[in-house]
């Protein structure tokens, strides 16, 4: 009964968890996405879920299985749609997917859940999904939803000793060097190091066509370099969110 992931325990496990700890859950949400010829499509699925296991381990909290379809990759951001292999769905369908879960861990009685989004296209839709759970749940109810980037824990000081030449900004570091490094830590198997490419970021205008420009997007996918990944800065980045995130967890539900 020891395990944070919610789909191994048995529901009378998880009943007893849930009404005597009222612990946190987690339910991390992906994509399933092109990350250049060296990362998995799942990266951004994979990345929240680890990140959730290692901050509910902290609070002794639960994880949800991971949400791993997300909103229309934006070639700005994370290439765009015209991958092989990148599979989203329409707004609305995400949005219905974080209602239905606000309402159903509404009914089991958990009063705190907190949604780790690790695909920059989810934000505005995650909000939605969660402001129609609670409007359906009504005034009444005691559950609260956190929602957060995990990569907005990150602090200044780990962004430059991560980025000594300068950091290029989160849309940008799409399959780059904080993904790459992180997916080193956590999923070393995953990673083909062989095939990272250098590129020099992407110079995107301050505008969007549709349909979208392919020739915008560089050929690999990968908005910035990954050139200076390594599993240490991964460590390093992993340890900060996993202790930063807590705190947040425990400061949002006081
Ligand atoms: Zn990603
Ligand atoms: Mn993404």
């Amino acid at each position: 009964m020891s395990t944070i992931w919610m789909n191994q325990l048995s529901w009378v496990d998880y009943e007893a968890r849930v009404s005597q700890d009222q612990p946190p859950i987690f339910l991390p949400v992906g994509a399933l996405e092109q990350h250049g010829p060296h990362l998995p499509l799942g990266t951004d699925g994979l990345l929240s879920a680890a990140v959730a296991a290692d901050t509910a381990t902290l609070v002794g909290g639960l994880v949800a299985p991971t949400l791993s379809y997300g909103y229309k990759s934006q070639p700005k951001c994370g290439g765009g749609q015209h991958f092989c292999g990148t599979t989203s769905v329409d707004a609305a369908t995400l949005i219905g997917s974080v209602r239905d879960a606000v309402r159903e861990f509404a009914r089991h009685g958990v009063t705190k859940l907190v949604i780790v989004n690790g695909h920059y296209e989810n934000q505005w839709f995650l909000i939605e999904g969660i402001d129609l759970g609670l409007r359906d749940l009504g005034r009444d109810a005691k559950l609260q939803v956190m929602r957060l980037e995990y990569w907005d824990f990150l602090t200044e000081d780990t962004l430059k000793s991560v980025f000594p030449d300068g950091f290029p900004g989160f849309a940008l570091e799409h399959a780059a060097v904080i993904e790459t490094s992180m997916m080193l830590h956590y999923h070393p198997s995953l990673v083909r190091t062989d095939l990272i490419p250098d590129e020099p970021p992407a110079d995107f205008p301050p505008y969007d066509v549709y349909p979208t420009k392919k020739h915008w997007v560089p050929l690999s996918g990968v908005l910035s370099s990954a050139r200076g990944s390594t599993a240490e800065k991964g460590k390093v980045m992993a340890l900060e969110l996993g202790q930063r995130m807590a705190a947040a967890v425990t400061e949002a539900f006081e």
